[in-house]
């Protein structure tokens, strides 16, 4: 049953229910207080129904939509007797996206979250944004839209939401640097001959965090730092050359800022993504969460490592890609998620990703500046065309 609106009620809106992000977004609302504390006038899932009705019924969503056009019925089905009105497809998620909320959750994985995630920065709603992607795609463009929109922009990101908890912003002019660290994933002792022949599986196994398939793989390539250096240039105003990576096993700091008075600020943690989303939802204000405690003296110790970009080029193609800008953060992004799709199904092989995204990226370097959303949709096709060639003479090959 839809319940009585209070006025106190705030108003969260989750595109990605489902997901990793989703489900811990739910666990931390339930801990704030569930029903009592907040109203959530949409939700959105894909191919997992059953969840996405479960989600909806338990936290009493107004809206629950699956992006799975040919679904609409199973959902509807699974919503019988609620009063959550269901939605499926493309439109049905933009509307999910766009319907009047305080806060939208933009966990959906891919270009996929962008259109939903627009709709609802035109609507003037805060967003708390883990999808990273809209960033590295169409990072002026989502920056003017959140400008015009009049919302607030709060990182998910772990590394992201500790740089916008440490950052200080009447001393910005002092801001030397910022620091993201990586726990250099399943891989990071492998020998590139290793690494040729790893499978989905064990490059989806990450040491530290607990998250959705294809971030884990990024994870293990090392794309999620490179995707999160273009992620921090534009959510932080940052040049290219303020952004450093430094490879962190632990992932106990978040990652850093450093300022011009040789001061190093650092937020800690442990590694689970509830910190950072309660950060998000419950800002200004922290929250009480049942997050696992740091026990320093049984840490004991912090390690850091230098990366090492010949077995991970990621890093040096998000580096080329902002120093290229226009339209190369959409190429990049595009490229690499087909070139992932194809490693998930068994068609490349993992290194073959790195060298995808980077021949889409030469290919299509026309330093045109996007001037309108649809550019960085014709963008990313261009750049999944390019690597769709690309992977089926590979997968000839092979
Ligand atoms: P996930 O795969 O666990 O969940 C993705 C969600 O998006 C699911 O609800 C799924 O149904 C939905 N979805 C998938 N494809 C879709 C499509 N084409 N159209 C509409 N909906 C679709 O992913 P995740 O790990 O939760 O990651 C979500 C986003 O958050 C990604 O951009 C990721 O980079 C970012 N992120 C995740 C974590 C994490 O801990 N999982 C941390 C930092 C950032
Ligand atoms: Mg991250």
């Amino acid at each position: 049953m839809n319940q009585i609106q209070t006025p106190d009620r705030r108003r969260v809106s989750i595109l990605g229910a489902t997901g990793s992000i989703g489900c811990n977004t739910l666990d931390v609302m339930t801990h704030l207080g569930g029903r009592d504390a907040f109203e959530v006038p949409a939700i959105t899932g894909m191919g997992n129904i059953d969840l996405l009705a479960q989600q909806a019924r338990g936290i009493g969503a107004g809206f629950a939509v699956t992006a799975d056009p040919d679904r609409y019925q199973d959902l509807k089905s699974a919503l019988s007797g609620s009063g959550v009105e269901a939605g499926a497809g493309p439109s049905a998620l933009v509307e999910a996206g766009a319907r009047d909320t305080d806060l939208l959750v933009a966990g959906i994985v891919g270009i996929a979250g962008l259109a939903p995630t627009l709709a609802a920065v035109s609507s003037g709603a805060d967003i708390a944004l883990a999808n990273k992607e809209c960033l590295v795609s169409a990072g002026e463009l989502f920056g003017a839209a959140m400008a015009a929109g009049g919302g607030k922009l709060l990182p998910v990101d772990s590394e992201h939401n500790a740089i916008f908890q440490v950052l200080e912003q009447n001393q910005r002019h002092a801001v030397e640097r910022i620091i993201l660290t990586a726990s250099g994933g399943p891989f990071r002792d492998y020998t590139l001959e290793q690494m040729a022949a790893v499978t989905p599986e064990t490059a989806a196994a990450h040491p530290n965090w607990s998250m959705g398939l294809k971030i884990s793989i990024d994870s293990a390539s090392m794309f999620n730092k490179a995707l999160e250096m273009i992620e921090a240039r534009h959510l932080f105003d940052m040049r290219p050359e303020q952004i450093e990576v430094i490879v962190h096993p632990q992932s106990v700091i978040h990652s850093m800022v450093g300022y011009s008075d040789g001061s190093v600020l650092a937020q800690l943690g442990a590694p689970d993504m509830r910190t950072a989303i309660g950060y998000a939802i419950s800002h200004p204000r922290r929250a009480s969460l049942p997050v696992e405690r740091l026990d320093l003296a049984k840490l004991a110790r912090l390690d850091f490592i230098a990366p090492d970009e010949t077995r991970f080029p990621a890093l040096a193609l998000a580096r080329t890609a902002m120093q290229r800008g226009g339209l190369q953060g959409a190429v990049l992004n595009g490229a690499k998620e087909a070139a992932l799709d194809a490693f998930i199904c068994g068609r490349i092989g993992f290194l073959d990703m790195a060298d995808i995204v980077a021949a889409a990226m030469d290919q299509l370097d026309d330093g045109r500046l996007p001037q309108a959303i649809e550019d960085v949709y014709a963008a990313d096709r261009d750049a999944r065309m390019v690597a769709g060639t690309l992977i089926s003479k590979l997968a000839q090959c092979s």
